[in-house]
């Protein structure tokens, strides 16, 4: 009756990307089935610390579980730890025995990045000759490894960020080219993975035919698409919930600028067959906020592959 404890270096060794995305593309398809349980988010805001946890449970085809997550934007500077460190407990929905207790920070940036391009393999119209990086932090890396595993290393990679020196460190790393904010809006497939709580992409940089992931916006208040893009795109979302409160929709909607009505679909109803994809569209755009099933299911792919490796630390909570 142990339960596996998992570290990040061995989330690492055990999660590949190929893996994660089967893993995310068969969650989005339940919850567009209507299969998956995932009540909303909680959050626990701790103003007086700057920061505030989440918790995140869901149970999608066999697998349950909760990720337990914070946002402390002033961890590093002030106490030299991770502005966001998550932790994720895998239950067995038959009896709750906790499975696996691991590391959930490196989970929630490889369920990132397998969402959109999952999004972008359903959305785009055509593989990517170009694909741009507004904002080259860390969920542009898996972004991009994302992007690699369901096209190949077959586009050119547009990297653009506030800081030249971010920019340059990611375009070194993904044999990519620096480019203006304005070319890697440009490009076939545009990732924005800013903090911005204002538009960074304009409508004017964005070509007909373009696929956008808008994965930054995940709180109340958070945008970084020009309204116009919104409105003249096919705008599919991860969550009506979730989108409407805290995605890339909801500063639109709020001030009017989009209806509920110009929003398509949800990802998981397109993957379900329930709504057509691009067809027609000029511009399509995925807003992500991040679901509790894209947790569960990874946690469930990296607790198998613990144990058929004999990975991680057994330990008996009670005994
Ligand atoms: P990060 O700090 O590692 O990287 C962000 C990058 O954006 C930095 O390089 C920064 O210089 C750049 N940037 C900031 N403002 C910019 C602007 N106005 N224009 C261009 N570049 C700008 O952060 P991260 O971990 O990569 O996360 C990025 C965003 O994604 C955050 O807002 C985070 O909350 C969000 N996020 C969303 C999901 C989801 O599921 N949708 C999951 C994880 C994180």
């Amino acid at each position: 009756h142990a339960t596996i404890l998992l570290s990040r270096s061995d989330v690492q060794k055990l999660l590949s990307m190929e893996a994660a995305i089967a893993a995310v593309e068969a969650a989005f398809a339940a919850h567009g089935e209507g299969r998956a349980l995932m009540p909303p988010k909680v959050y626990l805001e701790l103003d007086a610390y700057h920061g505030d946890l989440r918790a995140m449970p869901a149970y999608v085809d066999g697998a349950a579980g909760v990720k337990w997550v914070n946002s402390h934007p002033e961890n590093p500077a002030r106490f030299d730890l991770p502005s966001v460190m998550g932790m994720y407990i895998l239950s067995d929905p038959a009896t709750a025995l906790p499975l696996a207790v691991m590391d959930a920070t490196l989970l929630t940036a490889v369920r990132t990045g397998a969402a959109a391009a999952i999004a972008s393999k359903h959305l785009a119209a055509r593989a990517p000759r170009t694909v741009g990086f507004v904002g080259c932090g860390v969920q542009a890396r898996t972004l991009l490894e994302a992007h690699r595993a369901v096209y190949g290393d077959t586009f050119e990679v547009l990297c653009a960020d506030v800081s030249e020196h971010a920019a340059r460190v990611f375009a070194e790393e993904a044999r990519g080219r620096v480019v203006s904010l304005e070319e890697a809006s440009g490009a076939d497939v545009v990732n924005a993975s800013t903090p911005a709580r204002a538009p960074v992409v304009k409508r004017a940089w964005v070509k007909d035919g373009a696929h956008v992931n808008a994965i930054g916006a995940d709180a109340h208040g958070k945008q970084e698409l020009d309204p116009a893009i919104l409105v003249d795109g096919r705008v599919v979302i991860d969550d009506w919930e979730q989108a409407t409160h805290s995605g890339e929709v909801n500063v639109p909607l709020e001030t009017g600028e989009l209806r509920r009505e110009q929003i398509h679909a949800t990802l998981g109803e397109v993957l379900a067959g329930k709504r057509p994809g691009r067809e027609g569209a000029r511009i399509t755009v995925f807003d992500s906020t991040g679901l509790a099933v894209q947790d569960v299911a990874l946690a469930r792919v990296v607790h198998a592959a613990a144990r058929e490796q004999g990975l991680g630390t057994s330990f008996d909570f009670f005994r």
